[in-house]
């Protein structure tokens, strides 16, 4: 299986993003390369974190409301990688 290399770049600014950490997990029997990375500009990567834990504090209230209010149908949504 070949990985294509490309460089990341910030979805927020469009500066490149710095690899930070690489490892390999299996993901439902199959092992995939996780990369983390960070924006080159620290202020940029402090506002994408932020909107990061906004997001996920929005997905968590909506699993939560989900649980509570029982048989809803979920729409099922692109979760990005982070
Ligand atoms: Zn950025």
């Amino acid at each position: 299986m070949a990985i294509t290399q490309k460089t990341d770049i910030c979805f927020q600014c469009g500066k490149e993003r710095i690899t930070t950490k690489t490892y390999k997990e299996y993901v439902n029997g199959s092992l995939v390369t996780t990369t983390q990375s960070v924006c080159s500009d620290s202020a940029c990567q402090k506002r994408t974190e932020d909107l990061i834990k906004k997001d996920k504090a929005r997905r968590d209230e909506a699993a939560m409301n989900r649980y509570q209010f029982g048989n809803r149908k979920s729409v099922k949504g692109q979760i990005p990688k982070s």
